[in-house]
């Protein structure tokens, strides 16, 4: 299997068996921030129901400002450390609102300066952008290396080896495809190996057998 089609397939997949990551389409950059900075260290599915709370009231940065940090924390609570990102939040709508006439900044370092957005949250964002980067979270470093595409212990190397490998008009898409993916098939706890198009050539499911 070449890129295009296990990006391809993945997204297939996804879609078929109703992913959370593809049932909330985010209109944009400011919606894909947020989503991106609500979903660190929370289960897929708390984040898909905060994404919805704040967003029917939320429509952009100066929304965000008209609320105080209690009714932001209270609109985002399923997700874990609500309090530090309702004051990340309100801060990012304050500085975007402020610095950026109300756009979300389009340059990685200039991401990185908003406060609580890290490598993976910049780089979704700029997927989005259609700008060529590779975010790596948790789904896409476990497959990545279930599959034995690489062999890496941190995400950030994670993201290295697969800048190496993967053409890079692809590499907007791989987060939302392996998203889906590992959401519904390639799951951290009890992969579903017999049902995976990939266990031809994948390594987990390989030793698994051996075993
Ligand atoms: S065979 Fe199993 S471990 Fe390998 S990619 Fe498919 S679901 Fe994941």
């Amino acid at each position: 299997m070449n890129w295009r089609e296990i990006i391809e397939t993945m997204e297939r997949i996804g879609r078929e068996r109703n992913a959370p990551v593809y049932q909330k389409d985010l209109s944009n950059e400011f919606e894909v921030l947020v989503s991106a900075l609500l979903s660190t260290r929370t289960r897929d599915e708390q984040t898909h129901r905060a994404v919805e709370r704040l967003f029917s009231v939320v429509k952009g940065p100066e929304d965000l400002l008209k609320l105080s940090e209690e009714e932001i924390e209270e609109l985002i609570k399923p997700v874990g450390f609500h309090k530090v990102k309702a004051r990340n939040l309100k801060r990012i709508a304050e500085i975007i609102v402020r610095d950026y006439e109300g756009k979300v900044p389009e340059e990685f370092d200039e991401l990185l300066k908003l406060p609580g957005v890290g490598r993976k949250v910049a780089n979704i964002v700029l997927a989005h952008m259609g700008k060529p980067a590779i975010a790596v979270d948790t789904h896409v470093h476990r497959i990545a290396n279930r599959l034995g595409l690489v062999k890496t212990k941190k995400p950030e190397e994670t993201e290295e080896e697969l800048k190496k490998i993967v053409p890079k008009e692809l590499w907007g898409k791989l987060n939302k495809a392996f998203v889906g993916f590992g959401q519904t098939v390639c799951k951290p706890l009890k992969p579903m190996c017999n049902d995976c198009p990939f266990k031809s050539f994948c390594e987990y499911f390989k030793n698994l057998k051996e075993k």
